[in-house]
């Protein structure tokens, strides 16, 4: 059965990209939807970006979103470089810029960027459409 939907946005890609833009926009009072071509369970459990530049981790707290961040998230201080046996090079990026990153997965922005979306009293909707079939996020 089809539905008319009005709506003021409309986000292709229901990425954290996206679902983040459809978060800042309800917050700024914009109703949006997000369509998004793969199957939630796909979307869900789609494993990727595992660490989060200083400048995302400040967005997620300014937005409201930084609650599960910090209980589940590990903070990053830098990367090391091992090679053939060599003495390990470690790179201090948080002494050198004094920003942390945060170890923390993408499915999990998915996750609370989702569940923000769906405990709005306006209307930000999150769909799903693969194989004709439509998945309300
Ligand atoms: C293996 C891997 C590891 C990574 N590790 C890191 C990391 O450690 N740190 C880091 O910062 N980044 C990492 N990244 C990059 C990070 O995952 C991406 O930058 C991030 O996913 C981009 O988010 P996005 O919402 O812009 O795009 P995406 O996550 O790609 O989301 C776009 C969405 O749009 C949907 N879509 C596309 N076209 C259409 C259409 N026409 N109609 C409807 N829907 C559509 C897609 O199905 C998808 O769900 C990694 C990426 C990969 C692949």
């Amino acid at each position: 059965m089809e539905t008319a939907t009005r709506t003021q946005v409309a986000i292709i890609g229901g990425g954290p990209a996206g679902l983040l833009l459809s978060h800042i926009l309800h917050r700024n009072g914009i109703d949006s939807i997000v369509l998004e071509r793969q199957s939630r369970t796909h979307v869900l459990a789609r494993i990727r970006a595992g660490v989060l530049e200083a400048g995302t981790v400040t967005l997620l707290h300014e937005v409201g979103l930084g609650a599960r961040m910090e209980r589940e998230g590990h903070p990053h201080d830098g990367s090391a470089i091992a090679w053939e046996g060599r003495p390990r090079l470690f790179i201090d990026a948080k002494k050198l810029t004094g920003k942390a990153m945060m170890a923390y997965g993408q499915t999990a922005i998915t996750e609370v960027t989702r569940l923000a979306d769906r405990s709005s009293t306006k209307r930000t909707t999150s769909v799903c459409t693969s194989s004709h079939r439509v998945d309300r996020m």
